[in-house]
């Protein structure tokens, strides 16, 4: 287990260092802001949907290691999915920072690498902020969406 959780941190710390789909995303159907007053942390998530589809997704924003690794490995798992299936991921991966069974966890891919954040309940939000940024984008909510 301890292997695991060694790979998981990996992972993050991965994310962390190099984060994916990072910048502006000029053709943006979709932007929303969140911010994690309670941590500093700060993000913008940019989406351009086609069809009904997220066709790109990118972030921006400064955070702590787990804020920016969630956002990076979000933009990496929702590119081609539905609001739908966003909805269905952000469930179960919700489940799983706030330590409630996920019998689902498979389907989350390697956002599994966030189970340790169970165990640090302040971190919840944290790993949640980009998500809730994604729900409102889809909304299209101007106001920024904070997790106080
Ligand atoms: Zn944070």
């Amino acid at each position: 287990m301890s292997d695991l959780i060694e790979l998981y941190q990996e992972v993050i710390l991965d994310h962390t260092k190099s984060p994916r789909n990072f910048g502006n995303l000029e053709k943006a159907t979709h932007i929303a802001e969140g911010h994690n007053p309670l941590c500093g942390d700060q993000v913008i998530v940019f989406l351009e949907m086609a069809d009904g589809w997220i066709k790109n997704i990118r972030f921006e924003g400064k955070g702590c290691a787990i804020s920016t690794a969630s956002a990076s490995m979000m933009t990496e798992v929702l590119k081609g999915k539905s609001p739908e299936e966003i909805y269905s991921t952000f469930e179960l991966f919700h489940d799983l920072v706030t330590g409630k069974p996920a019998p689902k966890v498979d389907e989350l891919g390697k956002l599994a690498a966030f189970a340790g954040v169970a165990a640090f309940p302040v971190r919840v939000k944290c790993a949640t902020l980009a998500w809730h940024t994604v729900k409102a984008a889809l909304k299209k909510q101007h106001r920024p969406v904070t997790t106080e």
